[in-house]
């Protein structure tokens, strides 16, 4: 409905600001032509484009929900430092943030650190079960199912 209002608004004022200079002579109203198509198609084209741009963007955070293979740089926070997702293996030296499942660092060969996903208390990623809360991170058959489901599937559509 706000699309609307808008679409209506900007609409309504370019009727106007047209109106306002174009009425008294009817020779500039041929001549303005050309600008009013312009101003008629094109504005609201752009505005159409501009809105289902920003809707777009808006949308799209939201279905970045994805396991990625291999591991991929910390973001890094307001005070500088890396910020890792919790429950997910990390190197704080190398500021890598690996899948579920992985235990070792690729560059530097260390064992990662997993952050608690119920009481955010850090730990080796080799150890599954919290020793603060108790929560088992079954990351290990989780990753292995992901990856399995990854590879060449038997049977599928082709089969049919
Ligand atoms: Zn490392
Ligand atoms: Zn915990």
């Amino acid at each position: 409905m706000n699309l609307v209002d808008v679409l209506n608004s900007i609409w309504s004022q370019i009727l106007q600001v047209t109106s306002q200079f174009v009425i008294p002579d009817w020779g500039q109203v041929i001549g303005a032509l050309p600008v009013l198509v312009v101003l008629g198609l094109v504005a609201p084209f752009l505005t159409f484009l501009a809105l289902g741009t920003v809707i777009y963007l808006a949308r799209k955070p939201r279905v970045k929900v994805r396991f990625e293979e291999g591991p991929r740089v910390a973001e890094i926070g307001a005070d500088g430092q890396p910020v890792f997702p919790v429950g997910l293996p990390h190197c704080r030296r190398d500021g890598l943030v690996y899948p579920s499942g992985t235990l070792r660092c690729e560059r530097c060969h260390d064992d990662l650190a997993v952050v608690c996903p119920m009481c955010s208390l850090g730990r080796s990623a080799l150890i599954d079960t919290c020793s603060n809360c108790g929560l088992v991170l079954k990351v290990r058959s989780r990753a292995v199912a992901v990856r399995a489901s990854v590879g060449p599937r038997p049977g599928g559509a082709a089969v049919a």
